[in-house]
């Protein structure tokens, strides 16, 4: 029976390039998507730029151009990165479209009429001489820590978070007038109402979730759920669909994660499935997928539950947490402002994609946060995808392609072989599916290793002058293992996939064992991988 398979892959913000960091953590949703289909599972994966809210506000008055305008740029050039690194998304949406928007202020209207958004009068920094009220990012005053000018949010010379409130002297930014204090009406979301059946669902999924998504999910249920703020003073982002809030937008961490759902149904209505029972709790087939970095994981493990709790559509609450630690460039952290981050587009001049997708799945930052670095991934494409993966298939079907002008007879495919072929896709795929990828690459890196081995073994060379059947025997077994390395790879190393069966003629990827029958010719041969050179 066909399994329902729901992927969601977090939204990048939209105001700066796809980088190593998304990359690492956003790679196992592409798996996981070809791997289901590749079982022939319906498979709904869905992603999009998170691109409203106050840093890409406050960056466009900065460059003098709109939200808009940054967003969309950056949108697009993400919607560049993730095709060149061949992500599969059914559909890779953005927060702007208008789809997304309505689907939003459906769910908001849900959830005010079950009573989980309420008014709060909240005392905020005011402009009388802009007559607008003030976000923290707006205000400027004096750091109450070292006495230095900060903004509301951040003291930049001390690097410490502020809370507009402890700020001293406090002015506009726009216009340097001292700011008022001033009511402000906002809608309030009931997150603590949810409490006892968010432990519940951490409680039911510990084993199933990443051991960090459980332990910050527990550790912020444990903080105390409060209250959170469902509207904000902003003019770049959802509208409120209710009276009076003409002024105010629905808050980035409310709209962005009900993405999954706007996308998906988007999805679901295209392909002709009721989305409502696809993804309904009692649909037994179903099994859902989030996939994101560890800073994101209170908003898949607790917030967006609790939505879907508000909103009372019966929607399964997440089943599998595919949460990533970090990646550090060179043992150093990351960052924008160190101009220390490698993008993708970088990366993807470097090497190529398969080679990206093999090195961030064999050390990524499935556990705990890795180091990574290009001379790193020079390394392991080298070592594996040129010197395991390129060497197996290179070395028998260059032989044939010298000595029998490339056709391959049939022979007899060595027992062993067939069971530990059998075998393999149930190792792998119970490691994909538990989203232990690390594992399951590991496992068909064996599988080469053991192709390897085999050849060397029955030494081809030496049969192909005194026993030509016991050759034919050991080359067909080798191109059943590649054959079948090219279906197992297929999630990881699409391109290495595509390569082998297209020189074997072999039909399109399925995750099942593939059985060839009778002589083969080998079409175009060429090297896998070419070995990189290591400049630096
Ligand atoms: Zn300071
Ligand atoms: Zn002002």
């Amino acid at each position: 029976m066909k399994r329902d398979i729901f992927i969601g892959g977090a939204w990048p913000y939209a105001n700066y390039f796809l980088h190593v960091g998304h990359l690492a953590a956003l790679l196992p949703g592409d798996i996981l998507a070809r791997y289901y289909r590749g079982c022939g599972d319906n498979v709904i994966y869905v992603s999009g730029s998170d691109s409203h809210g106050t840093p890409i506000t406050e960056r466009a008055k900065k460059e003098n151009t709109t939200p808009e305008k940054i967003a969309t740029y950056y949108h697009e050039e993400f919607l560049k990165s993730f095709n060149k690194l061949g992500f599969t998304y059914d559909k890779y949406s953005t927060t702007m479209s208008e789809h997304h928007n309505e689907y939003v202020k459906k769910q908001f209207l849900k959830l005010k009429e079950n009573g989980y958004l309420f008014e709060k009068e909240v005392p905020q920094d005011y402009c009388e001489k802009c007559h607008t009220f003030l976000s923290d990012r707006e205000i400027v005053g004096t750091c109450p820590h070292c006495g230095k000018e900060s903004t509301g949010d951040q003291c930049e010379h001390c690097t410490t978070s502020l809370d507009s409130s402890e700020v001293l002297n406090k002015h506009c930014k726009t216009c340097g007038s001292p700011t008022v204090m001033k009511n402000n009406k906002h809608l309030y979301f009931k997150l603590p109402a949810f409490q006892d059946e968010l432990q519940k669902l951490i409680d039911k999924n510990k084993n199933i979730w990443r051991k960090n998504a459980v332990g910050e999910a527990q550790k912020y249920i444990d903080m105390g759920l409060v209250d959170r703020a469902a509207t904000r003073q902003l003019e770049w982002g959802v509208e409120v669909p209710v009276k009076g809030y003409e002024d105010k937008r629905i808050y980035v961490w409310f709209e962005a994660v009900l993405g999954y759902l706007s996308v998906g149904c988007e999805v679901a209505e295209a392909n002709g499935i009721n989305f409502d029972e696809f993804m309904s709790d009692d649909n037994k087939n179903l099994r859902t997928y989030y996939v994101h970095g560890k800073d994101n994981i209170p908003f898949h493990t607790t917030i967006f539950p609790a939505l879907i709790l508000g909103i009372k559509n019966n929607y399964r609450l997440p089943d599998y947490i595919i949460s990533s630690a970090y990646v550090n460039l060179n043992n150093s952290k990351m960052s924008k402002s160190k101009g220390n981050m490698i993008t993708a587009n970088e990366l993807l001049e470097i090497v190529p994609r398969d080679t990206i997708r093999f090195y961030f799945i064999m050390n990524g930052p499935e556990t705990n946060d890795v180091s990574c670095s290009i001379e790193e991934i020079i390394q392991c494409h080298n070592k594996f995808l040129v010197g395991t993966l390129g060497n197996f298939v290179n070395r028998n079907l260059s032989f044939i392609s010298k000595k029998f002008d490339g056709k391959i007879t049939e022979g007899k495919i060595d027992e062993d072989i067939i069971k530990e072929t059998e075998k393999i896709y149930q190792v792998v795929g119970e490691h994909i599916e538990k989203g232990e990828f690390r594992k399951a690459l590991n496992s068909i890196v064996e599988y080469i290793n053991l192709g390897n081995k085999y050849y060397d073994t029955c030494e081809p060379w030496i049969q192909v002058k005194e026993d030509i059947d016991k050759f034919n025997d050991t080359t067909y077994t080798c191109v059943y293992m590649m054959a079948n390395i090219a279906n197992l790879i297929a999630p990881i190393c699409p391109d290495g996939s595509t390569k082998i069966k297209y020189i074997l003629s072999l039909p399109e990827f399925k995750w099942e064992v593939e059985n060839i029958s009778g002589d083969i010719e080998i079409k175009d041969l060429e090297l896998l991988y070419n070995r990189i050179d290591n400049k630096n």
